[in-house]
């Protein structure tokens, strides 16, 4: 029997992922797709329950799954506290040896007004950022020296390189065929080896298109011609600012799900937006994150497309209907949203 490990952790987290849950579980109910769920604490909940961010038994069970479903860590209730929330999804993600971070970025044309950036810009947006989690210098050496002078160290090598860029290519053939691997190779030792490498393993694509583009130039295409852009590959660094800059183009956090691909075959699925803590427990929060967190695992986790195509059409069905969260200018609670596109997938279905 398939198994997937909730963990519904702090915020919104239980909120969204009830919503996510509630609609996976119209395919059982169908019989389309089977599998049970085992429930574990992470983040705050954990720390509140048993002592500590991550318990044994949350990773013994995440390690026994076929795929992890995450709400969101943290919140200011443990500010003062000396275990950390996220310590847990930093540990998750180490000991799950989840390696690379995959954001899709859509502007639907239900959300294309909602977005800061001119319409005519932004219209028809479809790219996929793919960044490294493993290396880099968030896993350098930070140095105080003395008073005055600080260090960290950037790591890369070609065995990291190479693992996410085959991720990258791999996911470009599924798409409109274009890797960008983002880097800093003008001026970083990293980078000058990370094009290389973007070179050598793009000899085994023959039909995939490989650009590079400088960091900087990068994030100002980002808003200026987005649409450039089909599968965008980089380091941990500048994945992790280019991502929350892409996130802006989309309008609202609380449309964007990612996910962390491990090599190990478990992957981790989770909205990109925080717990929310200024909005956890009044039923507004948006739970499209979530529901396309779950689309995101049918299709990378259990190649279920078909299931997710029928999500996805519900989802554009209830929006069109005007029918959406307070983020996108709708009324409507998280339950509503929620049953408005449970009744709607029961009706494709
Ligand atoms: P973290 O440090 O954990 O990434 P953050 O400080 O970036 O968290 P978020 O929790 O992501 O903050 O929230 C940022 C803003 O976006 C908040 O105002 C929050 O209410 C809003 N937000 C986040 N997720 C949603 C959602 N699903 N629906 C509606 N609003 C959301
Ligand atoms: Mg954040």
């Amino acid at each position: 029997m398939t198994k997937i490990t909730v963990l519904k952790g702090d915020g919104i987290g239980p909120e969204i992922m009830d919503a996510g849950l509630n609609i996976l579980s119209v395919f059982k109910e169908k019989g389309l797709f089977d599998y049970e769920i085992s429930e574990e604490l992470v983040g705050g909940a954990a720390i509140d329950a048993v002592g500590k961010p991550l318990p044994e038994k949350t990773v013994e069970s995440c390690q026994s799954s076929d795929a992890i479903l995450l709400g969101a860590i943290g919140g200011p209730k443990w500010d003062d506290c000396k275990e950390r929330p996220e310590a847990g999804l930093l540990a998750l993600r180490k000991q799950l040896s989840l390696y690379a971070n995959i954001r899709p970025i859509q502007v639907s044309e239900e959300l294309v007004h909602l977005s800061p950036i001119k319409e005519d810009r932004i219209a028809g947006t479809d790219f996929v950022i793919v960044r490294e989690l493993t290396g880099g210098i968030y896993f350098g050496e930070p140095r105080q020296l003395n008073d005055t002078e600080a260090l960290d160290t950037c790591v890369y090598t070609k065995e990291e390189i190479e693992r996410i860029m085959r991720a990258a290519f791999e996911l470009a053939q599924t798409r409109r065929k274009k890797v960008t691997s983002v880097d800093k190779s003008n001026v970083l030792a990293t980078s000058k080896l990370w094009r290389k490498v973007a070179e050598e393993v793009s000899q085994d694509y023959p039909d995939v298109t490989l650009e590079h583009q400088l960091v900087d130039s990068c994030a100002m295409v980002m808003i200026t011609k987005p649409k450039e852009f089909d599968v965008i590959v980089t380091e941990n660094m500048f994945g992790d600012i280019l991502s929350d800059e892409a996130s802006v183009l989309t309008g609202s956090l609380g449309v964007l799900a990612s996910s962390s691909l491990s090599k190990t075959g478990i992957h981790l699925f989770e909205p990109i937006h925080g717990s929310a803590p200024d909005i956890a427990g009044q039923n507004v929060a948006n739970p499209l994150s979530m529901i396309y967190s779950v689309t995101m695992m049918l299709r990378d986790s259990f190649k279920q497309y078909k299931l997710a195509d029928m999500v996805d059409e519900a989802v554009k069905k209830v929006m069109q209907k005007g029918i959406m969260t307070k983020d996108l200018g709708g009324n409507y609670s998280t339950t509503d949203v929620t049953k408005y596109i449970r009744e709607e997938l029961i009706e494709i279905i």
